[in-house]
């Protein structure tokens, strides 16, 4: 009895206090009846920031960054923000950029580089089906769902913030094994046996990882461990066959940087309140993961070309 009164009493001062309520309806609720201590102002022209204090929970991942958050934001307005200066705004634009070079240039592999190589008909249908798949489906994809997170993250509604840092997750780890496959398909070009035990495992690596990621635990704290985890693994399995190829340990050079920025929220941490709009480690994973991919872009070329002008020695496994 005494239990249930006290309960009771929790109950009722619980939604008077707006601190930590926010489940999805409740939130929209909260906003509608203006139940926020502050009530987002949204001006004809523009769309109120917020501090790192006034933002609900799920968007706190980074205490330096103190200030230039959007919140509590419909579909449309979160679109719109697009034009405004926030402190994603950097982000949001390097891979819509990145998108569209990559875009591009799978393109132009497709029409004018793949037809130059000399390949058989087996091989060029296969080049074909990778080229389309990595350069013109994975990292253009990779770099689309990023800049709906960062651009859908300010929604008012949790669930669907969620939803979009999940697939930013997928996109990224897809994109970084995407990175990989042809690196292993040239790496084993003579060895038949070894190419297709490693594109399976690879596959079958893209395919565990998509569906964890699409998990609804994922995301949470408690996976966090794990989350890396298996980032790491990714990382280093794709290094075990390719390290004696100096262009691919750059490659995972770059990657491992950017992770450093990614982990450390290196320059604000020094710097709190100061690199809110330009400079954040965020940024810096975002220019890197760019150039990695463009590594990567140039590298496969190279080794390519390498690859048919140097056949292999004893095994004349395509006829
Ligand atoms: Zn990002």
């Amino acid at each position: 009895m005494c239990l249930t009164s006290s309960q009771n009493k929790v109950d009722f001062a619980g939604p008077a206090m707006p601190q930590k309520p926010q489940k999805n309806a409740q939130t929209a609720h909260y906003i509608e009846l203006g139940g926020y201590q502050y009530w987002p102002v949204l001006v004809p022209r523009g769309i109120r920031l917020y501090t790192y204090e006034q933002i609900p929970g799920f968007l706190r991942e980074n205490p330096y960054i103190t200030d230039g958050y959007r919140a509590y934001l419909p579909s449309r307005l979160c679109i719109k923000s697009l034009f405004i200066l926030s402190n994603e705004t950097v982000n949001i634009w390097s891979h819509l950029l990145g998108f569209l070079l990559f875009f591009c240039l799978g393109v132009y592999n497709m029409s004018c580089v793949l037809p130059t190589f000399g390949a058989s008909r087996e091989d060029y249908v296969i080049y074909s089906i990778g080229l389309f798949c990595f350069q013109v489906g994975v990292f253009p994809l990779c770099m689309l769902c990023s800049v709906g997170f960062h651009l859908f993250c300010c929604h008012r509604s949790e669930k669907t913030s969620r939803r979009w840092m999940a697939l930013d997750y997928a996109g990224v780890s897809i994109g970084i094994l995407g990175c990989y496959v042809p690196g292993v398909f040239y790496t084993f070009y003579c060895n038949n046996y070894w190419r297709q035990v490693y594109l399976v495992t690879v596959l079958a690596m893209i395919l565990a990882i998509f569906f964890a990621q699409i998990h609804p635990h994922y995301l949470s704290k408690q996976w966090k461990r794990l989350r890396s985890l298996i980032f790491c693994s990714v990382a280093g399995y794709g290094l075990i066959p390719t390290a004696f190829i100096p262009r691919i340990l750059g490659m995972y050079f770059i990657a491992a940087l950017a992770l450093i920025f990614y982990v450390s929220k290196v320059p604000e941490r020094y710097f709190p309140g100061q690199l809110n709009y330009v400079g954040s480690s965020h940024q810096v994973w975002h220019a890197l993961l760019v150039l990695m991919f463009y590594w990567w872009h140039q590298s496969s070329g190279f080794i390519m070309a390498h690859r048919h002008s140097q056949p292999c020695p004893d095994a004349p496994h395509h006829t």
